[in-house]
């Protein structure tokens, strides 16, 4: 980014601050993303989001809109940072998953931001895939890919191939927006797909609000994991085939004991070709 030398204009110049202030526990939440709220005259998020965050916001202004209102919410940050504020942007989670990062680029865009009117910076946070998977384990310790089932930004079809790639490739799978009360068939269908390429007993977490109020943990499988409560901030995590529980805990090992072992820590003697 280009410097800005004088003091006047740097006194005056507006920042956007997008900030992910992770899964909601002010634990997880990070050094920077916590001064970043600190910082900010304003604060602008979706009305759950700011409820999170509210016992460090007092005294500030607050403009908390509905979960519809993404462009509108963006776009006043963006008109706020323009006129000289210091404006905070918040999501839950990373702020560039799925969040807000993106859409606020793409107002910048439309209003012609050539880097220098405003001071833009982008703070992460912890995702919700690595929130739910500390509390099941380690089953994120292999390839794994993650798949928003919501289509209301992405066409259903699209959807369907990055499920049939991922099951196909044996990557361990995090599902966002598994779930709404308007929608309820993507689940359902993701489940068939990956029952085409894997068995029936494959390790499936089912987390609920974690690391906040109401937190859930379920360990279950391919085959049951529709009899269990879905929903909107719920994060379905299917295991690989080398997936598997282990004192209630869902693992997804990394290869060590291929190459050594685990007892000893002592390299096994390379295979040699057949
Ligand atoms: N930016 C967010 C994701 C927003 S999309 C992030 O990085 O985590 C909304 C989806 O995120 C929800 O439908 C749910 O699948 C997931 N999610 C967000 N917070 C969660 C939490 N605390 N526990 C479980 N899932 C969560």
């Amino acid at each position: 980014m280009p410097e800005n030398n004088n003091p006047q204009s740097q006194h005056s110049r507006g920042t956007l601050l997008l900030v992910g202030f992770g899964p909601g526990s002010e634990e997880h939440l990070t050094f920077r993303a916590r001064k970043a709220i600190e910082e900010a005259e304003c604060i602008i998020g979706y009305r759950t989001y700011i409820d999170l965050v509210r016992p460090l916001i007092t005294g500030k202004e607050i403009i908390q809109t509905g979960m519809t209102e993404e462009i509108e919410r963006a776009s006043l940050a963006v008109d706020l940072a323009y006129q000289g504020k210091t404006v905070a942007l918040v999501s839950s989670g990373d702020v560039g998953i799925y969040g807000m990062a993106g859409l606020a680029f793409e107002v910048l865009s439309d209003r012609g931001w050539t880097g220098n009117e405003i001071t833009v910076e982008v703070i992460p946070g912890v995702t919700a895939l690595s929130a739910c998977a500390s509390v099941l384990g380690a089953p994120l310790m292999h390839d794994f890919a993650s798949i928003s089932l919501s289509d209301l930004l992405t066409p259903w079809e699209v959807i369907v191939k990055r499920l049939h790639a991922a099951a196909q490739a044996d990557f361990v799978v995090a599902l966002y927006n598994p779930k709404s009360s308007k929608r309820v068939r993507q689940i359902e269908e993701a489940q068939e797909i990956f029952l085409q390429y894997r068995p029936v007993e494959t390790p499936v977490g089912i987390v609920k609000s974690a690391m906040r109020e109401g937190e859930s943990i379920v360990l279950s499988n391919l085959s049951e994991m529709l009899t269990h409560p879905i929903g909107m901030l719920t994060t379905i995590l299917v295991g690989n085939s080398q997936t598997r529980i282990f004192q209630n805990r869902m693992i997804t090992p990394r290869g060590y004991q291929r190459k050594y072992d685990i007892h000893t820590g002592e390299r096994l003697a390379k295979r040699t070709a057949p």
